[in-house]
């Protein structure tokens, strides 16, 4: 596939951020866990932003506060998080994914390292490319399936046990502790990322999938004028979904992640528009769907502050003993 990238903007300065926020906030956690677990006084804050790594935890949450009304007070940043995403994927396709997600951030600046090596990125046939796309939904499937078979008292009952208490520190662990499949894996992604365009997000996120279903209820979406389009294939070649941007009136495919590198391409004013609705309304323009989408996060996170949605109730003694207990069976993955 030929190369047309946008110039860096607004949105690669916003994942710039929020991926830089993210390693700080990571780091946070694990000096918090280090102090939990020496035992001695606990002076540094549990970041609740790092819940945004438990969207299963999310997901079994927002079943539960559906059926009785009550939120996940163990990891209620989870469910914030997730309708964040919600919210941005029903306003702007999936925008959560190509400018909030930090493992989305990293899989761009994966491709866009393999163009500047290669010249280009490569596209898998779409014999193998349409199956291979399945897998994410698979996996939401499956998710869902266990979701779906839980009744309140059953998540309850989850959200209490030590397993789920401890789940953020099991996510950590995932990283520092990394066993040598893990590793595997994730060199395998990290490879493919450098040759196909959002090689994770593309073919295995289940969270991208979820945003994928919610995408497609989106008013908005791209839409490109026939009558002005000079026809010059920039757009195909720059939207990171391989979407044939160039060829459609509008893009309706819930793999569109609302990143807007085809409309910063297209040479022609006012051919290629991210709308709502109808062509005669206003187009959203790069920094307007930016700006949308900080004060939406920041909105919903501060809202979910003040009215005690945010932080975990395990208390910094509780979390410091339960530590001690990570290593043992009751504390394993069901
Ligand atoms: S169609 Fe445009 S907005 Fe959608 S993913 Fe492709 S480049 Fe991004
Ligand atoms: S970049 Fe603009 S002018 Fe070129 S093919 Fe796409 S819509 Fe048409």
């Amino acid at each position: 596939m030929k190369t047309t990238s946008p110039e860096w903007g607004v949105r690669n300065w916003i994942q710039l951020v929020i991926f830089t926020l993210t390693v700080g906030i990571g780091i946070q956690f694990y000096l918090f866990v280090m102090q939990a677990a020496s035992g001695g006084d606990i002076t540094i804050a549990r970041p609740g932003s790092v819940e945004g790594f438990l969207p299963i935890g999310a997901l079994i949450g927002w079943k539960r506060f559906a059926l009785t009304g009550e939120w996940d007070i163990i990891h209620p940043a989870a469910m914030v998080i997730l309708g964040f995403a919600v919210v941005i994927s029903l306003l702007f396709k999936k925008a959560f994914c190509s400018w909030f997600c930090p493992v989305g951030t990293v899989s761009e600046w994966m491709w866009k390292l393999g163009q500047k090596i290669f010249g280009k990125n490569f596209k898998i046939h779409p014999g193998v490319d349409y199956p291979l796309r399945g897998i994410k939904y698979l996996l939401l499937a499956f998710f869902i399936y266990i979701t779906g078979s839980m009744s309140a008292d059953a998540i309850y009952g989850f959200m209490q046990s030590p397993y789920y208490k401890l789940a953020d520190v099991k996510m950590l662990h995932f990283f520092t502790k990394m066993s040598l499949l893990t590793a595997i894996i994730l060199g395998i992604l990290v490879i493919g990322s450098i040759f196909i365009r959002n090689f994770w997000c593309r073919y295995f996120c289940p969270y991208g999938a979820l945003m994928g279903i919610f995408a497609i209820l989106s008013p908005t979406r791209i839409y490109r004028n026939p009558e002005t389009c000079i026809a010059c294939d920039r757009c195909t070649q720059a939207c990171p979904s391989y979407l044939p941007v160039s060829r459609k009136n509008r893009i309706d495919s819930p793999e569109c992640t609302g990143c807007l590198d085809c409309t910063n391409v297209c040479p022609v004013e006012q051919t290629l528009q991210f709308q709502s609705g109808l062509r005669t309304q206003k187009a959203w323009k790069t920094p307007v769907v930016g700006i949308a989408i900080v004060l939406i996060f920041v909105g919903m996170v501060y809202a979910a502050q003040i009215t005690g949605h945010w932080q975990s109730r395990i208390s910094a003694h509780e979390f410091s003993m339960r530590l001690k207990m990570i290593d043992s069976p009751e504390v394993a993955h069901p």
